[in-house]
C-alpha cells in the first residue's frame, strides 16, 4: 500500500548528525520523507556555531547538507524547540520513526569557587559569541586584561587561543561576526595559558591544530622543557599519530626555532603557553571582589602512564594572575523530554546501535548517541549506522504500519499552541484592570512572546 511505501521520518537537530542521518535515509529509501526540526532559525549546528571562522574548509560539508535539504522529500523546520514546543511522544505519534540528533549543548562546569565571577566563561559560550550564536551575543567579554587562561587542552581550547591571538586583520575575511571582530581589535590580551591537569603525552588536541599555533603570526610559544624530562624514550614507543604530536611538542619545548619560526618569534608581541600538571582549584577575585583576577591551580602528578594516567594533587598550589578564564573541559547532552531514557552520568541517550532502549521507533545519532567527542567525520559514520539500523527495522516490519500525518499534524499543533500562548498573555494582562483581556497590539511583541 502507499503508506508502506511512504515512511514519514523525523529528525531532531540539524547539525552534522541530523543532516547525515537524513542524507542516508533519503539515499537508501526511495520513498521515505524526512522532516528536520531545529531549535535555531538556521541549520547546521556546530558547523555554523562551533567550527572556527578561520577553518572555512571544514564548513564545506554545508554544501552536501544543502543538497539534502533541497530534496523534495526533505524539509527543514527551524525555530521548533522539541521538548518545549512539541513533545517527543507527539512526534512519535505523527511519524513512523523519530531520530534524536540534538547534540550536546551543555558544558561541563569546573565546580570550583569563583566560577560565577564576571570574566569567567565556558569556551563553548565564547565560541558561540564570536560565531554569532544568538543566545551568546550578550557575552561581550572584557578583553582589556593582558592574560587569559584556558582550562582544558583539546582542539576547542586551541581554537579559542588562536582566535584570541590571531592578528584581527587576518580574521577580516572570515565569517566571524563584526561585533566580536571589533572587540578583538581592541583586545589587550598578550598571553594565553592553556592549562591541563595531565602532561604532554595526554593532551587531547591534534597535530594540525598544534602546528597552527606554533606558526601563528606575531606569537611565540612558551613550553617548559622540564615538563618533558624523561619522556624521550617513552615517546619513541608511542603509536604513530600520538608519537608525532609528542615529538612536535618536545621539539618546540627543547630546540631553538630555526628559519621563519625564529624570525617571527623574535618580533612576537604575544605569546601562548601550555601549562601541564595543573588542575583548577579556585577563581581568585579582584580586590573589590567584582571580577576574576586570577586562578589558583593545584599542582598534580601522574599516577600510571599513557592515555589512562590519572592526575592526583601533590598538595602544592600555584596562583596565575589573569583577567579572563575560559573553561574548555567538555560537554554533555541535556535530557530532552521525560519520555526519553537518559543516562545522566554519561550524558547520552542509552541506545543499542542507535535504537533508543525500550522505545520502539525512536533512534539517536551523533553526539547525543555516543558522547561529545570526535570530529564531523566520526559523526557522519555514526549517523549512517543509525540510518541503516532504522531502515533494517522498517524492512523487518518493526515500525508502525498504516499512514502517518507527518508535518501536517505537527504544524497544526504548533499553530494552536501559538494562539494559546498569546491568549494566556492577554488574559493575564487584563486581570489587573478587571478586563477579560488586554489585547496585544504589536506584531513584533507577539513574535517575541512566542520566542520568535
Ligand atoms: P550539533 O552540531 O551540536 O547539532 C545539534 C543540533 O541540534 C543543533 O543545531 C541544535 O541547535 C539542535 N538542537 C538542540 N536541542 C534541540 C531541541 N530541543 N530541539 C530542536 N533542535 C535542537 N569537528 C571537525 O571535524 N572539525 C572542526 O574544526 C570542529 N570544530 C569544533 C569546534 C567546536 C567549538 C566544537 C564544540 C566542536 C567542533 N567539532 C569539529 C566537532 C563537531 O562539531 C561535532 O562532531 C558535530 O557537530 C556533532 O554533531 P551533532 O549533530 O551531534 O551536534
Amino acid at each position: 500500500s502507499t503508506q508502506e511505501q511512504t515512511p514519514q521520518i523525523c529528525v531532531v537537530g540539524s547539525g552534522p548528525a541530523g543532516f547525515y542521518t537524513a542524507q542516508h535515509l533519503l539515499k537508501h529509501h526511495t520513498q521515505a520523507r524526512v522532516d528536520i526540526y531545529e531549535k535555531q532559525l538556521v541549520p547546521f549546528g556546530l558547523v555554523r556555531f562551533g567550527v572556527a571562522p578561520d577553518h572555512p574548509e571544514v564548513k564545506n560539508v554545508i554544501h552536501t547538507f544543502t543538497q539534502t535539504a533541497r530534496s523534495d522529500r526533505c524539509a527543514f523546520h527551524g525555530n521548533v524547540v522539541v521538548g518545549r514546543d512539541v513533545t517527543v511522544p507527539e512526534l512519535r505519534e505523527a511519524y513512523h520513526a523519530v531520530v534524536l540528533s540534538y547534540g550536546a549543548e551543555d558544558h561541563r562546569a569546573m565546580e570550583i569557587p569563583g566560577e560565577e565571577l564576571p570574566g569567567v566563561f565556558s569556551a563553548r559560550a565564547f565560541v558561540g559569541w564570536y560565531n554569532g550564536l544568538p543566545e551568546n551575543q550578550e557575552l561581550a567579554p572584557d578583553l582589556s586584561c593582558d592574560t587569559a587562561v584556558i582550562l582544558g587542552q583539546g582542539n576547542v581550547a586551541l581554537d579559542v587561543a588562536r582566535i584570541l591571538l590571531t592578528p584581527p586583520e587576518h580574521l577580516e575575511k572570515t565569517d566571524i561576526t563584526e561585533a566580536s571582530l571589533g572587540l578583538l581589535r581592541q583586545s589587550r590580551v598578550k598571553t594565553v595559558w592553556i592549562v591541563g591537569r595531565r602532561g604532554p603525552l595526554q593532551v587531547a588536541f591534534t597535530i594540525k591544530e598544534l602546528r597552527e599555533m606554533i606558526q601563528l603570526p606575531g606569537t611565540q610559544p612558551i613550553l617548559d622543557p622540564a615538563d618533558f624530562l624523561g619522556l624521550q624514550d617513552r615517546i619513541k614507543e608511542m603509536p604513530r599519530p600520538r608519537k608525532r604530536l609528542a615529538e612536535l611538542l618536545l621539539q618546540t619545548a627543547t630546540e631553538k626555532p630555526g628559519g621563519e619560526d625564529a624570525a617571527r618569534q623574535a618580533v612576537a608581541a604575544r605569546a601562548w603557553g601550555l601549562r601541564f600538571f595543573r588542575s583548577p582549584q579556585q577563581v581568585l577575585p579582584s580586590a573589590d571582589g567584582r571580577r576574576a583576577a586570577g586562578i589558583r591551580l593545584a599542582v598534580t602528578r601522574l599516577e600510571g602512564v599513557g592515555e589512562t594516567a590519572r592526575a592526583v594533587p601533590t598538595g602544592d598550589t600555584e596562583d596565575l594572575p589573569c583577567g579572563l578564564v575560559l573553561s574548555s573541559i567538555g560537554y554533555k547532552s541535556r535530557p530532552i523530554d521525560p519520555s526519553v531514557p537518559f543516562d545522566p552520568k554519561l550524558g547520552v541517550i542509552p541506545n543499542m546501535e542507535g535504537r533508543v532502549v525500550d522505545v520502539p521507533g525512536l533512534y539517536c545519532s551523533g553526539w547525543v548517541k555516543r558522547g561529545p567527542t570526535g570530529v564531523i567525520g566520526t559523526t557522519m559514520t555514526d549517523s549512517f549506522f543509525t540510518s541503516q539500523t532504522l531502515l533494517q527495522d522498517l524492512k523487518a516490519g518493526l515500525l508502525p504500519s498504516g499512514p502517518r500525518p507527518g508535518y501536517a499534524a505537527i504544524k497544526a499543533l504548533l499553530s494552536s499552541r501559538d494562539w494559546e500562548k498569546l491568549d494566556a498573555e492577554e488574559v493575564s494582562r487584563g486581570q489587573g484592570t478587571g478586563k477579560p483581556r488586554e489585547k496585544l497590539l504589536d506584531p513584533l511583541e507577539m513574535l517575541r512572546l512566542l520566542g520568535r
